[in-house]
């Protein structure tokens, strides 16, 4: 069984770097930098941990087709196409919205790696995923964005990664669905704390909906930050660029528009608005995504 699905990425390229970032040192504070991005230039980041047991069910229960979700920049998309395609499985990718006139880089990347592309309106689209079952019967069923258990599942083991993990006194990471957010709360020790950064606005009911999948007893362990989304998702501004270019100059770490460049934003506040106490040490996620930012008009990032 743990040759299913195949090693599609290099794990050990997912390094936990020093990251230093002004005002830190001053405050006495740490910081390491998960660079899961590095497993995989197209299944980046989290996707990979949200996928793979859901490839590992799709396998051993014979499929040979998957059906997944989600919108024409979605990383999940083509992290999705690309696997399937590795693993020997056909995939439909139900695209939210209108079919555009010229598609999206992740949308051509996802075709050119095999994915089926149906565009459905955004009314349909609801009624579609519920009744997926139906519409495409003999599918693996992949939630939008790998949501779900199974996807929390694979993302219990991102912390494996991290050498000296029990030392983190703050985990940070960017949240989408929360799948890997909860993965990560739920596969933590009591001294830690997980900080989760929305790139969504309104989420601020997440807590309640998702205390459920909390264990109990890690609840008091969690915190989210709702004033990181600049807009909601997708959305930007020069403000956030700004930062992105910054950081990259001084760090050479490059980030998306979308995910971890708020997370990252979010990170450099806090420290400057003195959240964490001397001697924290914080670990950030960098889950990836950076095939986003080939949808932003040249020049836009210096990287
Ligand atoms: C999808 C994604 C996320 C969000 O993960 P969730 O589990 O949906 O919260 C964060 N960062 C990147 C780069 C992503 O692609």
């Amino acid at each position: 069984m743990h040759l299913f699905p195949p090693a599609i990425v290099d794990l050990a390229a997912a390094t936990t770097d020093r990251l230093l970032l002004p005002g830190m040192a001053a405050r006495g504070i740490e910081a390491a930098i998960l660079r899961l991005d590095q497993i995989h230039p197209v299944v980046s980041g989290n996707k990979w941990f949200k996928l793979k047991y859901h490839l590992q069910e799709a396998l051993k229960d014979h499929y040979r087709s998957l059906v997944t979700f989600g919108g024409a920049y979605s990383n999940h998309i083509v992290a999705t196409a690309y696997t399937a395609r590795e693993t020997g499985l056909s995939c439909t990718g139900i695209i939210r919205g209108e079919a555009p006139v010229v598609l999206s880089h992740t949308l051509r990347d996802a075709m050119a790696y095999g994915m089926q592309l149906q565009f459905v309106s955004r009314d349909n689209y609801t009624t579609i995923s519920n009744s997926c079952h139906e519409q495409f019967p003999g599918h693996y069923y992949i939630p939008e964005g790998g949501a779900g258990s199974l996807g929390e599942k694979g993302c219990y083991e991102i912390m494996e990664l991290v050498p000296d993990k029990e030392s983190y006194t703050h985990i940070l990471c960017a949240i989408g669905t929360a799948t890997m957010f909860l993965g990560l709360v739920n596969s933590t020790g009591s001294h830690q704390q997980v900080i989760g950064i929305p790139v969504l606005k309104g989420m601020e009911q997440l807590m309640e909906q998702r205390k459920v999948r909390i264990h109990p007893g890690r609840f008091a362990h969690c915190r989210l930050f709702h004033d990181y989304h600049f807009g909601g998702y997708a959305k930007k501004n020069n403000q956030l660029f700004t930062f992105m270019n910054h950081f990259y100059e001084q760090t050479g770490i490059p980030t998306d528009f979308v995910y971890t460049g708020k997370l990252l934003f979010a990170v450099n506040d806090l420290v400057n608005r003195d959240y964490f106490p001397p001697g924290s040490r914080l670990l950030v996620i960098h889950s990836g995504g950076l095939q986003g930012n080939l949808s932003l008009p040249l020049k836009t990032l210096r990287f």
